[in-house]
């Protein structure tokens, strides 16, 4: 007797892991994931794609997945029905506007949901709730790049299509580590690099990239801007600027080359400790290509001054005329970190804006809200996800629903956030597992994963591409989307938008620079950027080819002066601690830990200088105490030749560890983006 097997089958989706968006082709037998191909034809990844994407789909069968929905009772969180649940909800949310208005409800949406649960999340807040609270985890990470990307070219988004990296003879690489965090790109770069492009890495670490780079600047962590406006006296100063373009599409030149009097290289080597000499042969390298290209990642933007970081980043390419299709470079690309970060702000997942970046200060973009979903809309901006729980601690937030974000496990000074969680009448969270937050949460509810779910992602150069269901949810798990349509409908609302497809179509009518992207266009074409305005135009890969999107349609160069990070190292906390990513894991590792990947990088461990372990007394593999002025986390010592002295490293994947306790409450000045990357510490031998 025989047995008929199932026969295997191919879906293709989009990772959902980080935001490159390889296309992957997800094998599928008997509704189980038996493999995962990168697809040859993928439009960002060609064949590509790493350890994450590949082999990271255990977690898809892991025993710890919820089983139930869970509310809280008698301190407990027992298991429930989902009907009890989502009436544990709409109660709760339903109480909260009753004793404090729409405003005491808060969402943070999630950048690892499709764009189509991102857009029903926050129409939810506005058009049921009534409050513009809702904000996601860009907030934690790029959201300096939205603010000075837009304030120097006009959009929120990098300037030109990852494609064009085989036309750069030039890149400058900035505070990423794309071999390990982004590991399609670095092995696009280094491939163009071996072709014969020139490489400059700009990073405290020596980064994969490092290794195969002409010049690799080591600024001390915090010194960025100085570093910025060094390089660009030097293009000022050797004349290394395209005058033309400096005079028909920018715009204060005058105020920033003033400003940059005060940063000649021997001084720039005193704000940094790079030395003069790299400083000025990085400019000439970066001023004298054909077509150079910028990459940066969270190294510019998780600081006290992360907007003026990317701004005066932005002012190279501009002084370059390196930006808009000019045939003489290729702008400025932020290497975003999670899958749908891009698309969850694209999305009006944002306390000030609407899907597609209308202000919701404006009345126009307010109006064209309005028509679609027929009701009126607060005009005052939400709270941002730092004010969220300063709100829940002073008792004005009753009611925060959190969408598969572990804020507990990965916002700054995570204490104060579990604090926060606690002293909210109403936490909702939905999760694959039971989170740290979840721990902390009053109703949990168990969501399918990004290889169970429908919809559409934006990748980091603002690509949409479609996501498709390769499995089957567990039984208990719901979608994001279905889950929002459930809470909505028992609070006695219809959101429309039936399918995500559908929500995709009605996004294009309240946000016109999507009205030309559909799940239908996206099966056929495979990928198009926005802005894409209609269905028979390309997507704008390259942005500005004829005006930039400011106010008077030029680029704003920014005269950013350099000013001190929130910490500094001192006698008491003297070593400086940058957090980041390392190659086999992602974030909270709440996915990569749990199958798959279990026995690559399997603990965290904190890279310090050989020179400080001997002064320190610790050797490799040593249990050490960090503490910082915030809190205290217990690592392994790794010696590490890659760190200068004075400087430790550590991954935020372990967050069990306490590393996110460690961060202060030190934040953007424009944007409220945690400084993750400058934490004065001390490090003791063993536990203290
Ligand atoms: Fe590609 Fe990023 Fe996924 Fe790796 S994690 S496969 S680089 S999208």
């Amino acid at each position: 007797i025989t047995t008929a097997q199932p026969q295997p089958e191919q879906v293709r989706t989009t990772c959902g892991y980080c935001g490159v968006g390889c296309a992957l082709d997800v094998v599928v037998s008997g509704n189980q994931v038996s493999a995962v191909l990168p697809a040859l034809d993928g439009p960002v990844n060609q064949g590509h794609a790493c350890v994450k994407g590949r082999f990271s789909h255990g977690y898809l069968t892991s025993a710890e997945r919820l089983a139930h929905p869970l509310v809280r009772k008698n301190g407990n969180l027992e298991p429930v029905g989902w009907e009890e649940a989502l009436a544990r909800v709409a109660d709760g949310l339903r109480g909260a506007v009753a004793a404090g208005g729409p405003d005491a409800v808060a969402a943070i949406s999630s950048a690892r949901a499709t764009n189509e649960e991102n857009y029903l999340v926050q129409k939810f807040l506005r058009t049921v709730v009534g409050t513009n609270n809702v904000d996601n985890c860009s907030r934690l990470c790029h959201a300096p790049s939205a603010a000075g990307l837009s304030a120097a070219f006009g959009r929120a988004g990098g300037t030109d299509s990852f494609d064009d990296v085989e036309k750069a003879d030039c890149f400058l690489v900035v505070g990423a580590n794309p071999v390990e965090a982004h590991p399609v790109v670095g092995a696009r770069l280094l491939q163009q690099a071996l072709r014969g492009a020139s490489l400059i890495v700009a990073d405290p670490r020596r980064v994969g990239l490092a290794h195969q780079a002409d010049i690799h600047l080591r600024p001390r962590p915090g010194t960025n801007v100085a570093l910025f406006n060094g390089l660009a006296h030097v293009l000022v100063a050797e004349g290394m600027t395209d005058p033309d373009f400096l005079r028909d599409r920018a715009a204060g030149l005058d105020e920033l080359v003033e400003l940059l009097a005060q940063y000649p290289p021997a001084r720039t080597a005193e704000l940094t400790g790079v030395p003069a000499e790299d400083v000025t042969a990085a400019a000439r390298l970066y001023g004298r290509a054909r077509r150079p290209a910028i990459l940066y990642g969270l190294g510019v933007t998780e600081h006290l001054h992360g907007t003026d970081g990317v701004r005066t980043l932005a002012n190279l390419a501009i002084l370059r005329g390196a930006v808009g299709d000019t045939g003489r470079g290729h702008g400025v690309t932020p290497l975003r970190g999670q899958n749908n970060v891009q698309g969850a702000s694209d999305m009006g997942a944002l306390p000030d804006m609407l899907p597609g970046y209308g202000r919701i200060t404006d009345p126009d973009a307010r109006a064209r809200a309005e028509a679609v979903w027929g009701r009126t809309l607060p005009a005052r901006p939400g709270l941002r996800i730092p004010e969220m729980f300063d709100a829940a601690r002073r008792g004005s937030l009753r009611a925060l629903w959190i969408i598969g974000e572990d804020v507990c496990a990965t916002d700054p000074n995570s204490h104060q956030v579990a604090d926060a969680l606690d002293a909210c009448p109403l936490v909702v969270v939905n999760e694959l597992f039971l989170s740290e937050t979840a721990r902390h949460a009053d109703v949990v509810l168990p969501v399918a994963s990004w290889l169970e779910k429908d919809g559409t992602f934006v990748n980091f150069d603002r690509r949409f591409q479609r996501v498709r269901t390769a499995v089957r949810p567990p039984a208990a798990a719901r979608t994001d989307f279905d889950i929002t349509h459930a809470v909505a409908a028992a609070m006695g609302a219809d959101l429309g938008c039936p399918t995500p497809a559908e929500t995709l179509a009605e996004c294009g009518r309240v946000a016109p620079v999507f009205a030309g992207i559909s799940h239908e266009r996206l099966d056929r074409e495979g990928a198009v950027a926005w802005p894409c305005p209609a269905p028979d135009l390309p997507g704008e890969a390259t942005l500005y080819t004829d005006a930039f999107s400011t106010l008077d349609g030029r680029a704003q160069l920014s005269a950013a002066p350099y000013l001190p990070p929130g910490e500094a190292p001192d006698a008491a906390y003297p070593l400086l601690l940058v957090t980041g990513r390392r190659w086999a894991h992602y974030n909270s590792g709440s996915m990569t830990r749990r199958g798959g990947n279990l026995h690559l990088e399997a603990g965290d461990h904190i890279d310090l200088h050989p020179l400080d372990a001997t002064r320190l007394g610790v050797d490799d593999g040593t249990e050490v105490t960090v503490e910082s002025r915030h809190g205290t986390a217990r690592l392994v010592a790794r010696l590490s030749e890659e760190l200068s002295p004075g400087q430790v490293f550590c991954a935020f994947h372990f967050p069990e560890s306490g590393v996110n306790a460690l961060t202060s409450d030190h934040a953007d000045t424009v944007t409220d983006c945690p400084e993750y990357k400058v934490t004065a510490v001390r490090l003791t031998p063993g536990a203290v």
